[in-house]
């Protein structure tokens, strides 16, 4: 006979950002949810990711601020000093409570929740801890894990898990990698006193971007302090001979280098048992990323997946909206609720920000021919550097398709780019023209109002 408190209408697997809000938004439809995690609730986004990354980046614009505060009169008389362990120990406080409040708001949805790694079985089914449960869907939202290189000594260098659990600021880092990961942690790092260095394999970061962002943000990382070295691949790592720092030693020959710590930030991947995936007829990528249709189904019938386990995007807002879609359609009588993966808005937490939705003028170029893609530039100092010996530039960028000038992707990097975004990614969504944008009248003194004053 079937054991009812076992079985459930939704099983998630995992409790981050994707699985907690498929498993409330469920439950607020009525259904019988069984949620499992692993670790702790909130995932990667809130233990080691956009939310304790998001804390450091406000120490670190805070470090800029100091270095301004002279220029606007104030006498800060020392040199601030930072106290790195009272940061992470704030930060860590916030994020147990985020967790708890994560708890909670499983528990007032009557989401039933166990602790426990969930391993994946046939027909919809999980063991977590050896007890068994079954459910008439199943999702897998267990997120990713960071890559590692296969060289030499990689277990001497850490990922974005180890800088977050670091106990003291490095003096001398280097960041292997051009994604997201490895240019937020290079500007914290260098904001806040490390001598810091960026590996890039190639000559370029961000490049799933337009070019505009990443060229004008190698410049400014250049100009706060950071040591940008290009085509630059470590080949092994060796321990020094005090074994407190590393020694990397490069593909090019260049001399070695010694290192309080290297993070490696060149990509994740799938956090999914391969075998189970199989046994349970779960078909993935080459790189194990689940394969799933629009509607985020698996090719096992009442299976699901979403988030970083899936891809293409990874960003907590995605895994979200995938999974309150999901649950929307399965549990809320919402037949075509579904996710829509264009114009998806994002923002790298960089000094300056970059903020960017659409698509980058080389993708416009090639979608739409050049001849039909007009785009537009600007370039400027915001005032804040006016009375500043200091300057940082802003640029931004419209590309604009067709005769209408339908904007179809939109770039900034500067000071509030990561605030400024979010509204004009509703315009963008809407299908905006640039003369919707000109006929906007501006906000003054702003950096935004260049985007509606563009030539
Ligand atoms: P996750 O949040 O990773 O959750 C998966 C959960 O599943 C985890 O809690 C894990 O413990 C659990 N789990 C895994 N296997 C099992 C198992 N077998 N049994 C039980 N539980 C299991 N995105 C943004 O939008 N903005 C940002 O600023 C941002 N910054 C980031 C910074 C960093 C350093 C990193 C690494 C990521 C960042 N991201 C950011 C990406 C964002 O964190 C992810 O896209 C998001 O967390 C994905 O959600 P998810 O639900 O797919 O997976
Ligand atoms: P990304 O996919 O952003 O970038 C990793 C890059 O590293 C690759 O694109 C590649 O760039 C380079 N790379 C790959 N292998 C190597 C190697 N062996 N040596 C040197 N470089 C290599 O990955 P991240 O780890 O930075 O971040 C993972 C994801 O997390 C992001 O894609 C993003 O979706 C999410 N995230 C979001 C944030 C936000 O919203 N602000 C912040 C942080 C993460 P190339 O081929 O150009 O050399």
């Amino acid at each position: 006979m079937q054991d009812d408190s076992r079985h459930f209408d939704l099983i998630v697997l995992g409790g981050g950002s994707g699985g907690v809000a498929t498993a409330r938004r469920a439950a607020s439809h009525g259904a019988r949810v069984l949620l499992v995690e692993e670790y702790r609730l909130g995932g990667t986004c809130v233990n080691v990711g956009c939310v304790p990354k998001k804390v450091m980046w406000h120490a670190a614009e805070l470090a800029h601020g100091f270095e301004q505060a002279a220029g606007y009169g104030f006498a800060l008389g020392q040199a601030p000093q930072h106290d790195w362990g009272t940061l992470v120990e704030r930060r860590d406080r916030y994020i147990r409570r985020l967790n708890g409040i994560y708890g909670g708001n499983l528990e007032k949805e009557g989401v039933t929740v166990v602790f426990g790694k969930a391993e994946l079985l046939p027909d919809r089914g999980v063991s977590v801890a050896g007890a068994e449960y079954h459910g008439d869907h199943l999702l897998i939202a267990t997120g990713g894990l960071p890559q590692w290189p296969e060289i030499p000594g990689a277990s001497l260098g850490t990922d974005s898990d180890g800088f977050f659990a670091m106990q003291q600021l490095p003096r001398r880092v280097a960041l292997v990698g051009s994604g997201y990961i490895a240019v937020e942690l290079a500007g914290v790092l260098n904001s806040l006193g490390a001598d810091t260095t960026l590996c890039l394999r190639r000559d370029h970061v961000l490049k799933a971007f337009d070019s505009m962002l990443g060229d004008t943000l190698i410049e400014m990382m250049v100009e706060a302090g950071i040591r940008v070295e290009k085509n630059c691949s470590i080949a092994a790592l060796e321990d020094s001979a005090d074994e407190q720092q590393v020694i990397a030693s490069f593909e090019d020959g260049r001399p070695p280098e010694t290192f309080d710590s290297v993070i490696w930030a060149i990509g994740r991947t799938p956090n999914v048992d391969i075998v189970a995936l199989e046994k349970a007829g779960i078909e993935f990528h080459a790189d194990h990323r689940i394969i799933v249709d629009e509607y985020q189904a698996t090719s096992s019938a009442g299976v699901y997946a979403l988030g970083d386990v899936t891809g293409p995007i990874e960003l907590t807002p995605v895994a979200i909206a995938a999974g309150r879609r999901l649950a929307d359609r399965l549990f809320g009588g919402q037949s075509e609720s579904r996710m829509d993966y264009d114009n998806v808005p994002t923002v790298v937490f960089t000094h300056p920000a970059i903020g960017t939705v659409g698509l980058s003028e080389a993708q416009a170029r090639e979608r739409y021919g050049s001849d039909s893609v007009t785009v537009y530039n600007t370039r400027f100092n915001a005032l804040l550097y006016g009375v500043l010996d200091e300057k940082r530039a802003t640029a931004m960028k419209l590309v604009c398709q067709g005769a209408d000038e339908k904007v179809v992707g939109l770039h900034i990097i500067g000071d509030g780019a990561d605030e400024m975004l979010q509204g004009f990614a509703v315009a963008v969504k809407m299908g905006a023209r640039k003369a919707d944008f000109d006929a906007t009248v501006a906000i003054h003194p702003t950096s935004a109002e260049e985007l509606v004053t563009m030539k």
